[in-house]
């Protein structure tokens, strides 16, 4: 979906998986803008930040996972992608047509190299797994990507343990591949002492 918003294919309403009308029909009882941070795993119970306590038969905990960080990554001209605003204000950078560095090649690094390319930008891809998208698809159809990537005009700078330096608008940064790339579990819901998750 990022690589539709990114290229400017789709408007950013049409990512919605489903309408108002779907998720009424769920008949599920919402509670948002609520965070649930704590769990009570033998009393059956999830403590909600207002103090509240909400009892049940099974539990499902899909907290998401958070965005590594890499020093610098705040600054102007470098973007983390998460979320459709992340993808909306890399989108808007690359209307300026930057020289394009991604730092990792999962999913969605390889997706946006393909993006800027596509609309013909100066691309270098990162990462220190030799092939790219090694961790979802193996050896045999990540050299398929990466061979996809390079016959495109993508430049890899794999299999190493890099460091880059990009010029951003703000201030040079200098990234280190071994502080890594990609996403980690979020752990912000703390299980009783003794709860097995
Ligand atoms: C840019 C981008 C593009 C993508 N494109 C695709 C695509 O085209 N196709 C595809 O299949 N996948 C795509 N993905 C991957 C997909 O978005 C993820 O796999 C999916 O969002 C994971 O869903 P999730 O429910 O596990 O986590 P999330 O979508 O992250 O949802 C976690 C939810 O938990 C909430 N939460 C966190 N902590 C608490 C707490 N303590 N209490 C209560 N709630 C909490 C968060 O607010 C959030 O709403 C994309 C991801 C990104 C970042």
């Amino acid at each position: 979906m990022s690589k539709q918003v990114l290229s400017g294919a789709w408007q950013p309403e049409r990512v919605r998986l489903r309408d108002d009308q779907a998720i009424d029909k769920l008949d599920a009882e919402f509670q948002l803008g609520r965070r649930a941070v704590g769990l009570d795993a033998a009393g059956r119970k999830v403590l909600l930040d207002g103090g509240e306590r909400v009892a049940f038969d099974a539990l499902v905990i899909a907290t998401g996972v958070t965005p590594r960080r890499l020093p610098g990554d705040d600054l102007e001209g470098v973007h983390v992608l998460r979320t459709l605003d992340d993808a909306l204000a890399l989108r808007a950078d690359l209307l300026a047509r930057p020289k394009v560095v991604v730092v990792g090649a999962g999913f969605l690094g390889v997706e946006v190299a393909a993006v800027a390319r596509t609309v013909g930008l100066e691309v270098t891809l990162v990462d220190p797994l030799p092939v790219p998208m090694r961790r979802q698809f193996g050896d045999m159809i990540g050299k398929l990507v990466g061979q996809t990537h390079s016959d495109h005009g993508v430049a890899l700078r794999l299999d190493d343990w890099l460091t880059v330096n990009v010029w951003t608008p703000a201030a040079p940064v200098t990234i280190r591949t071994a502080s890594g790339a990609g996403s980690t579990p979020r752990r912000k819901v703390r299980p009783a002492r003794g709860t097995t998750v």
